[in-house]
């Protein structure tokens, strides 16, 4: 079968969405160039964005005449899928199947270590749909984790909307050692950080335990205390900083990724430009970055929002803009060096690459000769060029 995925949201979107992507290629399918060529659609999305639901919605209307024409299968998955899969079925009957964030991070090796969020962001509906924290004992997320490299994995990813503030009977960095401790396991990584809960003790066992990969999505969402205050974020610029500052000289290893939200309610151009200021003086390896969107039943709703949409489209255009030079530059400074990267796929694909990660994150496009390469197991390479989103890379001289 050919595959299209379409993904709408946030990093957990896309890290589900190339979850989802590897199992479709183990089972043997290939990646459509577009829908006109895919036997199967599937829409990854969340709830978060308003405008993702729409144009799910809107992408389902066009696939629902496609489906008309010859056989189609259409998935929707992700965070919306879990919540209103009942009224999607309602709206969208042309759906054949929808598979919740659960189903999909049930799959691969990727642990929920807690539920809901007790910060109350006022742009965001997490605290509302999903409540507060939940927390699991941290004996119980080691003891998954050693079931796990047991069933073959090396390789783990411990989840939560704040996962740093783990309570489970100890800190989150001393879950990160815990964890660490079982045999066989290679790499932990973890999503999201909140800025507050960001402490040295974490700081310390992100650079110096060398099982957890060297990638930190710490979201700031603005570089403007304004803004902060009224999107209720707990912490100002130099709090933010000060976290960072945690880290100490920042490796070269080190992946550091961030969020922003542009336009948020009366944002004005020296908030903006802020923001841009951040970037510049931070330097972030890697960002998401979304145009505010007004959810129902948060706070944000009742700020005045009269900035146009153009001028919000803008100030996102060139924060992206300029991520992506940075980005660049990031990968840049790769080249040379050689590193551990996991295959990632289970034959080259077209091009003659074979698809590979990096501890800190980043897609290699690796040429091996010829030479089969080890499924999820970790190869030598030694990165050859980069460009904004992968890097090159040959196999390293024995
Ligand atoms: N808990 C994490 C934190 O506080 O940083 C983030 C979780 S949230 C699900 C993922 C990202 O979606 C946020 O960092 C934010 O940038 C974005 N987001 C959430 N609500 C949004 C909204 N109403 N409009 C635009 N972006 C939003
Ligand atoms: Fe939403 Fe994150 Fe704020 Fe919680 S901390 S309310 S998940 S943005």
């Amino acid at each position: 079968m050919k595959y299209l995925i379409e993904t709408w949201g946030c990093q957990m979107n896309s890290h589900d969405s190339e979850k989802l992507e590897g199992l479709l290629l183990k089972e043997g399918h290939e990646a459509a160039t577009g829908v006109e060529e895919a036997d199967l659609v599937l829409l990854n999305t969340c709830s978060i964005r308003e405008k993702a639901v729409q144009k799910v919605l809107s992408e389902l209307g066009y696939l629902a005449e496609e489906k008309k024409r010859r056989p189609l299968l259409v998935g929707v998955a992700g965070c919306l899928a879990q919540q209103d899969q009942a009224e999607l079925f309602r709206r969208a009957p042309q759906i054949d199947f929808v598979l919740g964030t659960m189903a999909i991070q049930q799959l691969p090796a990727l642990v929920s270590i807690i539920e809901g969020c007790n910060h109350a962001c006022t742009y965001c509906v997490v605290p509302t749909t999903r409540g507060p924290e939940r927390h699991r004992p941290h004996q119980d997320v080691v003891d998954e984790v050693r079931g796990l490299v047991a069933a073959g994995y090396r390789e783990v990813e411990l989840l939560g909307q704040n996962v740093n503030s783990f309570q489970g009977g100890c800190s989150f960095a001393e879950l990160l050692d815990r964890v660490a401790e079982v045999d066989g396991l290679e790499w932990i990584r973890f999503t999201t950080s909140h800025p507050m809960n960001f402490t040295p003790q974490l700081a310390r066992t992100l650079s110096g335990n060398p099982k957890v990969a060297p990638f930190l999505h710490l979201p700031v969402q603005s570089g403007s205390d304004a803004v902060l205050r009224r999107m209720r974020r707990e912490y100002t610029v130099a709090q933010y900083l000060e976290r960072l500052g945690y880290l100490g000289e920042r490796s070269a290893d080190l992946c550091l990724s961030t969020d922003f939200i542009v336009g948020f309610p009366g944002e004005t151009d020296a908030d903006f430009q802020a923001t841009l200021d951040l970037l510049e003086q931070v330097k972030f390896d890697l960002s998401f970055s979304f145009i505010y969107s007004p959810r129902p039943g948060t706070p944000a709703l009742r700020l005045k929002d009269d900035l146009p949409h153009r001028v919000k489209l803008e100030r996102l255009t060139r924060l992206q803009a300029r991520q992506t030079e940075l980005t660049l530059a990031s990968n840049r400074r790769m080249v040379g060096r050689t590193v551990l990267a996991r295959i990632e796929t289970e034959a080259p694909l077209d091009g003659g690459h074979w698809l590979a990660r990096t501890a800190n994150w980043k897609n290699i496009h690796l040429l091996a000769d010829g030479r089969p390469m080890p499924f999820r197991e970790l190869v030598e390479v030694r990165i050859t060029d980069a460009g904004p989103h992968f890097l090159r890379a040959e196999l390293a001289a024995r």
